[in-house]
């Protein structure tokens, strides 16, 4: 242990005093709260000495603990939130190596170590799938003789701890485990382990923040009945890759497409059978897609793709084989099946063209060209700025 000796006997009292408000609350005349000394081994004076020696160290610990809290609390991505857990711990426990291990169907895997080989290692470990959030951690005097890492020797090599304390509880709905590891047998005590567990709700708080925050951002961008990019989001990532494809000087194009007489087939099936439509529309277009393509929803039953690094000749190839596979896949449901069409508007991006929305404008006039001239069909404006000077149709 780093900050008293022979702390164990007054462990309990330690972490008892930890995150006590009033305790360290400055009296009026503005020195800390006086403690009267307690009977200790019949010398009053050394008692006293050795009591307030600890407290001493008990406020610095309090102090730290509050700031490794805070860094818990601020932490914003997995990435963070490792790095403020490693932080944080260093300042009130001394150890050598650490590991956070998050567990998924018995597979391990190390998404964070002080020992960079280790991030990203993985390895089957059936034996530690059930741990429970209330558990207190687990502190191995002498780790070569535990049989607790014992079946992953790649975690030894990385480590090679004398000693350990492991942690473990679920966030995220997974088993997540951090290891704190000592070179020296016995380099932990029973106030180290204290300080973990009493820091663990906090760590355990930091992942589950990040589960919600990425949920909230999900749920943000993601258009929940089709599972694909919501407006917003395909206009944030198109004009990111837009920005990407100009500097290296390629040309990408864009697919505008819209189903073709959909309010019919709300009519005649149920607004039931015209979502599930929509979703299969979705689905469709996105399996005709390379995964770098971008695909959104733009609202109602218009759905917008952006294809990388594509001139106009493979834009219309990449537009014409997501009709065909509309046209030709039937909308399964119990008892019937029915057949829907789409139109498609094409619009190609050059060093002159200003970004998504323009795009998606001229787009939308070849759309419009697209449906007025028969629908289920591909059409591309080529050079056509504006509408009033577009002649070829
Ligand atoms: P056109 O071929 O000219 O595009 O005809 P259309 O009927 O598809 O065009 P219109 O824009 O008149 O109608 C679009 C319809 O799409 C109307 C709207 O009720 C329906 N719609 C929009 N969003 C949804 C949705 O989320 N679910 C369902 N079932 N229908 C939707
Ligand atoms: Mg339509
Ligand atoms: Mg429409």
């Amino acid at each position: 242990g780093r900050f008293w000796h022979n702390r164990n006997a007054h462990a309990n009292l330690m972490v008892s005093l930890l995150l006590f408000e009033d305790f360290h609350t400055p009296s009026p005349a503005g020195k800390k709260v006086e403690f009267s000394p307690p009977a200790f081994q019949n010398d009053l004076a050394l008692g006293y000495q050795i009591v307030k020696a600890q407290l001493d160290e008990v406020y610095r610990i309090n102090a730290l603990l509050r700031v490794g809290l805070a860094k818990l609390a601020q932490a914003r991505s997995r990435a963070e939130v490792y790095k403020a857990v490693g932080d944080s711990l260093i300042e009130v426990i001394d150890f050598n190596g650490f590991a956070v291990l998050r567990q998924i169907e018995g597979i391990m895997v190390c998404t964070a170590s002080s020992a960079k080989q280790l991030i990203g290692a993985t390895w089957r470990d059936e034996d530690h799938e059930v741990l429970y959030a209330t558990q207190k951690p687990t502190l191995l005097g002498d780790a070569h003789k535990s049989r607790f890492w014992g079946n992953n020797s790649q975690f030894f090599q990385a480590l090679h701890p004398g000693s350990a304390i492991h942690l473990g509880f679920h966030a995220e709905n997974a088993p997540v485990h951090i290891v704190l590891t000592h070179d020296a047998v016995n380099g932990f005590d029973l106030a180290d382990r204290d300080i973990l567990y009493v820091m663990s709700p906090y760590i355990r708080q930091a992942f589950e923040n990040v589960a919600y925050m990425r949920e909230m951002e999900r749920l943000a961008t993601i258009d929940s009945l089709t599972g694909i990019s919501n407006r917003g989001h395909f206009l944030e990532l198109a004009t990111l890759e837009l920005a990407r494809s100009k500097r290296f000087g390629h040309p990408s194009g864009v697919l505008m497409i819209d189903a073709d007489h959909f309010k019919q087939i709300n009519d005649r099936y149920g607004h039931n059978a015209g979502d599930a439509a929509l979703r299969q529309l979705a689905a469709k277009v996105r399996g005709e897609l390379r995964e770098v393509d971008i695909l959104g929803r733009l609202g109602g039953e218009e759905f917008a793709v952006l294809v990388i690094e594509a001139d106009r000749a493979k834009t219309v190839q990449v537009g014409e084989r997501i009709r065909a596979a509309i046209e030709s896949t039937p909308i399964v449901r119990y008892g019937y099946s029915f057949w829907m069409t789409v139109s498609i508007g094409i619009a190609v991006s050059s060093t002159s063209t200003a970004g998504i929305e323009t795009l998606l404008t001229e787009a939308d006039r070849a759309l419009y060209a697209a449906k007025s001239t028969g629908r289920n069909r591909v059409l591309s404006i080529s050079n056509a700025p504006m509408p009033w000077t577009s002649g070829e149709l």
